[in-house]
């Protein structure tokens, strides 16, 4: 359970620090030109707490300094209670309940939420999935629209990207982590890309019997194919329970906590839900460990966020 009288959640200067704990572990470093040696914390009243100056490049900054909390006039420990709470509760946090909860208008509050998505998603997924004796299954699923819980595999492939539905494909590797796209249609053409820079080639690949995944498949070790049109039995490995699991999950949160998500933003929800299945507690990662991850993504972010904002 979570300590909510922690003053890391109600005090400004508890809250500060804790965000410093966690960039600077190995002492404070300019986020400006990456000096470390001359840089020295101002005193005074006139600046207010937390600015620091760097002799190096001869600028002053805090630890908002290149951060998702940079251009914000939210007090931090606001910031580090909304990522303890969207990094704890199992099907996320919307605006609104973020707006209640810490006393923020919906307005700050949405941004807020949209920033500490863009702080979980991951800076470069380098490393490819999967590998020999590793299993990855892959499958899409539709966001938004009637058809919302029906398996893509049941329903007509001609009517695919309707008005109003969204496309996510996800990897779920078997004990391990999850990757999701938003994604434009299910094609080969689209999906090929993808599941070939993200999943060694080593690896076994589990799909259902869709046409897109035949070519592809055989640049896999193995492919397995499943069809869920007949109720098949679960045969052994050869099932997608884990990405199906996954997508579950994802669906309750968008349709009980969320309602909507729009095209645009769609990708940082899938962001969201993937930080929290891959800092999940079953690999040993409690509610704490995992804001602090958030917090640690927190930096390097801004920029990113700006742009797409922009657009
Ligand atoms: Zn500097």
């Amino acid at each position: 359970m979570t300590d909510l009288t922690n003053p890391i959640y109600n005090d400004e200067t508890a809250a500060r620090e804790h965000l410093e704990a966690i960039r600077w572990v190995d002492g404070v470093s300019c986020p400006l030109c990456g000096g470390l040696d001359r840089v020295k914390a101002l005193g005074g009243t006139s600046m207010g707490d937390g600015w620091y100056h760097c002799g190096d490049c001869r600028r002053k900054f805090t630890v908002r300094t290149g951060t998702i909390y940079e251009r914000s006039h939210i007090p931090l420990y606001k910031w580090v209670l909304a990522t303890h709470l969207m990094s704890a509760s199992k099907k996320g946090m919307s605006a609104h309940q973020l707006h209640r909860m810490l006393g923020i208008t919906y307005k700050s509050a949405w941004f807020m939420a949209m920033r500490i998505r863009e702080a979980m998603r991951p800076l470069n997924s380098s490393e490819p999935m999967g590998g020999s004796g590793k299993v990855v299954e892959a499958d899409e699923t539709y966001i938004g629209g009637k058809e919302t819980n029906k398996h893509v595999s049941k329903r007509k492939r001609g009517n695919l990207g309707g008005k109003g539905k969204e496309v996510a494909f996800a990897l779920v590797e078997r004990g391990g982590k999850v990757r999701s796209f938003h994604v434009a249609d299910v094609t080969g053409k689209t999906l090929r890309p993808i599941l070939v820079t993200q999943i060694s080639r080593d690896t076994t690949l589990i799909t259902d019997e869709a046409g897109q995944y035949r070519n592809v498949g055989k640049e896999f070790a193995d492919h397995q194919k499943v069809n869920h049109g007949i109720d098949e039995y679960v045969r052994g490995e050869a099932h997608t329970n884990t990405v199906e699991g996954y997508f579950s999950i994802l669906k309750r949160s968008i349709n009980g906590t969320y309602h909507h998500v729009s095209s645009e933003h769609l990708k940082r929800y899938l962001g969201e839900f993937d930080f929290r299945y891959n800092t999940r507690a079953s690999l040993n990662i409690d509610d704490n460990m995992r804001a602090i991850e958030a917090i640690k993504g927190a930096e390097g972010k801004r920029l990113t966020y700006r742009r797409t904002n922009q657009a």
